[in-house]
């Protein structure tokens, strides 16, 4: 690993600092201290303090990069927040010494617009996860030019298995453009490097996400029998599942928009590190129309277009299916 030292440094520390601090909140708060956002989707005292703890670490280090990152202080400056406000205050200033308002500062600094070179976060990807004690990612990618040039995800709650069961002791993973993809023990540095494996080395696993309102199980399930895997998927929450591919523990991970749906427009933070990680360990991400995600325009990715992550071998062959409309008659 030569590329990108420094920033591969300082990711690293960031991701695991957020980390800890996701572990801690839940330790102590529970799921007791969250937030219904705009979207109806919900945010943790963790969502906001990971946020403001990576923010710190980056701009401590790179002042000039702009951060794109999921969450926005005036979510938790509403006077009704108060109580999370306090509990932030006090979770992140056991990481970074400050006043209420420099944490709300540090958070603030995550509402950048994209640029030549940007970072880009989710600080909890699967807040619904996190919050019933299931899994949960910390991502963070630096992107220059519109390429992924580095992620890192943590998965405080995964172990080796592939399994959604979240008994895990905590693993990360790192991918860097054009030197390959690694695993080690959550804070260790002791790096494995991975790979994608062959559908019949993966026993042909499969993943797709476990929320029934946004992931299209049905149409998951026709092309996966299409395609010959496996009869039934691991449902996972968040970026754990980019994880999965990437180390060889299952050849698929589909995202495809429900009909109700049907123009989403999937988060650049929902993908930017999984798409470094499952390329550099031989994969492929595309959108279900075959295109590249593009990191270059905007935070949100094109209509509908959905994601499609794959081992690499069967990603023609699966696309082709989705071309050709392999539709079951109930995921209509
Ligand atoms: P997952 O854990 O794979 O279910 O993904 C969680 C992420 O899905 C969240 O971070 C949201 O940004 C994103 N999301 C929210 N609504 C939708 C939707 N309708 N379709 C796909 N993803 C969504
Ligand atoms: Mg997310």
């Amino acid at each position: 690993m030569t590329r990108l030292k420094q920033e591969r440094e300082v990711a690293l520390r960031a991701v695991e600092k957020a980390a800890s601090l996701c572990e801690a909140v839940w330790a102590e708060e529970g799921e007791a201290l969250a937030l219904t956002k705009k979207d109806r989707s919900p945010a943790s005292v963790a969502d906001f303090g990971s946020q403001a703890v990576v923010c710190r670490t980056l701009s401590l280090a790179f002042p000039e990069d702009p951060i794109v990152a999921e969450e926005s202080a005036r979510d938790v400056t509403k006077s009704e927040h108060v109580d999370i406000l306090k509990r932030l205050h006090t979770h992140v200033q056991r990481i970074y010494e400050g006043e209420e308002h420099e944490v709300l500062d540090w958070l603030r600094l995550g509402a950048h617009r994209l640029a030549s070179r940007y970072w880009v976060l989710d600080p909890i990807d699967g807040t619904q996860g996190y919050l019933e004690g299931g899994q949960y990612a910390v991502a963070l990618a630096l992107v220059e030019d519109g390429v992924v040039q580095l992620g890192v995800i943590a998965c405080p709650r995964l172990g080796d298995a592939l399994s959604h069961d979240a008994a895990g002791q905590g693993v990360w993973f790192l991918g860097v453009r054009g030197e390959g993809a690694w695993t080690a023990p959550l804070g260790s540095y002791d790096w494995q490097s991975i790979q994608v494996a062959t559908r019949h080395d993966a026993g042909g696993a499969w993943v797709e996400g476990c929320s029934p309102k946004r992931t299209h199980h049905a149409h998951h399930k026709t092309l996966a029998q299409h395609m010959g895997l496996a009869a039934s998927s691991l449902r996972v929450d968040s970026m754990a599942k980019y994880a999965m591919v990437a180390r060889g523990q299952s050849v698929l991970y589909l995202r495809l928009p429900k009909p109700e749906h049907a123009t989403y427009r999937e988060k650049i933070w929902d993908h930017a590190a999984g798409v470094v990680l499952v390329e550099e360990a031989g994969g492929r991400v595309t959108d279900q129309h075959g295109g590249p995600l593009d990191f270059a325009s905007s935070y949100l990715l094109e209509p509908g277009g959905g994601v499609v992550v794959s081992n690499g071998s069967l990603h023609e062959q699966l696309l082709d299916a989705i071309a050709a409309g392999a539709e079951s008659s109930e995921s209509a």
